[in-house]
């Protein structure tokens, strides 16, 4: 057998080479102080902000605060039973999460790990959360409605496909059930959904996955949740997970519904989290960056260019205000942020208006280009109505003797007003939603009592949905309402009025 000299020596050479760049893989450290669910480790010159450390017993840290002599990490499962003198390894690695269709009805944690039970997710696709939101010339305006089935929010606060809208509220005031109705009316859109739960009871949200599996929604959702016994790192990566899923689908042209449930308590979780790390607290004990915390979040809520795949985000971000206190420093900062919010007052709610959306309060920054024509049609001018009836409403308590007019605007506005009362879990088509607020806005029912109108407008669609179901196909197919559907709706409602009167 005849040796080559020179390919032993090049194979020694590469097997030395490997060798060596074997052992630079495993930098090694040592923690120096453990506590509060962080470590500080000494020892990991190369470490990046943002990167995974390796910790005894599998657990991991996540790299927040480089100094010269030390880095401290936030230990994403608890502190476990990691000691001072304890090794830590790099990864090199960012947080990832699995993405992909395999998400699609299963529940996950903050790191996209598996909490309902159904086994493994089993996809080959990962994501980092974090990442830099496309930039402009990646994105186109947004024109395509998201309907979201509530009358209040299609006529009046359309949402556009990869719009940012603000939902909120004091405790209690249904801002969840506007996201979940939000989501219900996506099924058979083609919409993906992700329902982000921060900091809530582990309860609660096992009672939604169960409402939302009911309604048959898990097939088109998937629902990621930190709750509010989880570790502080936990409640702060969740959002960021949720994005980077919703990215995946963005990015294949599809179109994805996000909602943060809520932002509040992932700015707590972060507040926690910075104080703990020792980093100066601010204003309310926030540190300097809690605005770069939700704008470097929602900013990667955007719709792409047709050249990207057409693909959206829209992100329905949660906002929980104390005593209607919207000027508090995390919701203006949030308020300012998004491409405008759904305000919901607790007034309203108490009393029975449900939802209750302040339409005086609450915008649309993008407005009726969200709207299909229909929609334009019997929205346009119904704020106005709603302001000019509270105002003479106001007025009225004074004094007795109205003129005509005045009590015209009163029996009008208060039949509109009962009209946007919804019971949730109920959202409708964009049909339903325009012939009944089309007959409305004419005033065609002004004669019916406002606490009978709920159930009234219930009947009247019925009654439609037999007597012209040729019309409610033409406006779902053209999402326009023209002159002969006008006509028609208005036939329609002569013929219940006198059907409703005669029984
Ligand atoms: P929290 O501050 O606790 O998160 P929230 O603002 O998210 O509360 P929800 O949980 O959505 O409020 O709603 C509170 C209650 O009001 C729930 O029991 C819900 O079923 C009810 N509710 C919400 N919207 C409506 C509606 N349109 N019609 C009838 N009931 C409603
Ligand atoms: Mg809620």
């Amino acid at each position: 057998m005849k040796f080559d000299t020179k390919q032993i020596a090049a194979s020694l050479k590469k097997q030395i080479e490997d060798f060596l760049s074997d052992t630079s893989k495993k930098e090694v450290g040592s923690v120096v102080s453990v506590g509060d669910d962080i470590a500080a480790v000494y020892g990991l010159p190369g470490a990046m902000l943002g990167e995974l450390l390796l910790f005894p017993g599998g657990h991991y840290g996540l790299v927040m605060n480089l100094s010269e002599d030390s880095i401290d990490c936030a230990l994403l499962n608890g502190e476990g039973d990691i000691k001072e003198g304890d090794y830590v390894y790099r990864t090199k690695k960012v947080v990832e999460v699995p993405v992909g269709d395999a998400l699609l009805g299963r529940v996950m944690g903050a790191l996209g790990n598996p909490i309902d039970g159904k086994g493994e997710i089993i996809t080959s696709s990962f994501r980092p959360v974090e990442r830099v939101a496309p930039s402009i010339m990646r994105r186109q305006g947004i024109d395509t409605p998201l309907i979201t089935g509530i009358r209040a929010i299609d006529a009046m606060i359309p949402i556009g496909r990869g719009q940012r809208e603000l939902i909120i509220g004091d405790r209690q005031t249904g801002k969840t059930a506007i996201a979940i109705d939000a989501i219900v009316a996506q099924k058979d859109t083609g919409v993906k959904c992700i329902y982000c739960a921060i900091g809530q009871k582990t309860s609660s949200v096992a009672y939604l996955v169960d409402v939302l599996q009911k309604l048959g929604c898990l097939d088109y959702t998937c629902v990621v949740t930190a709750s509010s016994s989880e570790p502080a790192p936990q409640l702060y990566l969740a959002p960021y997970s949720a994005m980077a899923m919703a990215e995946e689908w963005m990015e294949k042209g599809e179109d994805v519904l996000v909602v943060f449930d809520d932002l509040s308590k992932h700015a707590i979780a972060y507040r926690t989290l910075s104080l703990l790390l020792r980093r100066s607290p601010g204003r309310e004990a926030y540190p300097g960056d809690i605005f770069y915390l939700h704008s470097r979040l929602l900013e990667r809520a955007c719709r792409l260019s047709a050249k990207e795949g057409g693909g959206s985000i829209t992100a329905l971000p949660i906002i929980e205000t104390q005593e209607g206190d919207f000027s508090a420093y995390i919701p203006t900062n949030v308020i300012s942020i998004t491409d405008g919010q759904i305000y919901l007052n607790s007034d309203l709610f108490n009393s029975g208006h449900r939802p209750a959306i302040d339409s005086g309060l609450s915008v649309s920054r993008v407005g009726s280009n969200a709207q299909h024509p229909c929609m334009k049609k019997v929205g346009g001018g119904m704020k106005i109505d709603l302001a000019s009836y509270q105002e003479n409403l106001a007025f009225s308590q004074f004094g007795s003797d109205l003129d005509s007019d005045t009590r015209a605007i009163l029996t009008h506005g208060g039949v509109l007003d009962a009209a946007l009362v919804q019971k949730n879990r109920h959202p409708e088509k964009e049909e339903k939603q325009t012939i009944i607020l089309y007959a409305v806005r004419e005033g065609l029912f002004d004669e019916i009592a406002p606490h009978d109108i709920p159930s009234f407008l219930e009947g009247f669609y019925f009654y439609g949905s037999a007597a012209k179901p040729g019309l409610i196909r033409r406006i779902a197919e053209t999402h326009d309402l023209d002159r002969e559907a006008m006509a028609e709706i208005r036939e329609l409602a002569t013929d219940y009025l006198k059907e409703h009167q005669e029984d």
